[in-house]
């Protein structure tokens, strides 16, 4: 069973200098509230803020709707200027995180997914001995365990330049007539440790 619902928790209290119009004596104060909807008591998302004044002599308390109109204006010209704590949204924080974990788990997995079944076309962004800078392999042939890959003519390509549309568009057409045999297991192992193979462009 999912529990959940609408709950009200404290926010945050000020003096005001109004005087209570009840008792005439105390110096009422601000009481802000805030409610949010939760499932299993973990805060989603907010709902509202809610203000009220509360006399600490009489203790009369009362809602904003049950003030002067004047008093009612202060209290919420007060209360749009009270932040939102972050916990309140918490819910939606984790599924955000949730969503981009999922996003970047499946751009990964298309990696791993193609290096597994390599196919002919298949380009590989493959790092350079400089630091974020990245040459290309094409995968010509498939022999067996084996995959014959192309050379390319550039060898230090900033990952700012490198997308799918300009590798197909552009960086496909300068592969040299170079090309060397590796095992499908060393392609795979390049996914691994260092990660040489950064990516695999497929069309
Ligand atoms: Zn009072």
């Amino acid at each position: 069973m999912i529990i959940f619902g609408a709950r009200t928790k404290f926010l945050t209290a000020s003096v005001s200098g109004q005087t209570c119009g009840h008792c005439d004596t105390g110096k009422l104060n601000l009481v802000y509230t805030i409610r949010y909807f939760h499932i299993f008591w973990i805060p989603m998302f907010p709902l509202e803020k809610r203000a009220m004044t509360q006399c600490p002599h009489c203790k009369q308390v009362l809602t904003s709707n049950e003030l002067a109109p004047e008093s009612r204006n202060y209290l919420n010209t007060q209360k749009s200027a009270i932040r939102t704590p972050l916990k309140y949204f918490a819910g939606l924080i984790i599924i955000g995180l949730f969503i981009l974990f999922i996003v970047v788990a499946t751009a990964f997995n298309k990696t791993g997914r193609y290096v597994n079944k390599p196919k002919v076309g298949d380009i590989y962004q493959i790092k350079s001995d400089t630091e974020n800078q990245f040459t290309f392999l094409k995968i010509v042939k498939i022999e067996g365990d084996s995959l014959i890959l192309a050379v390319h003519k550039l060898n230090h390509v900033p990952q700012a330049d490198i997308n799918e549309q300009r590798v197909f568009e552009h960086y496909d057409k300068d592969f040299t007539p170079l090309t060397f045999k590796m095992s499908r297991n060393n392609i795979k192992s390049m996914t691994k440790g260092s990660k040489n193979l950064v990516e695999v462009f497929r069309k």
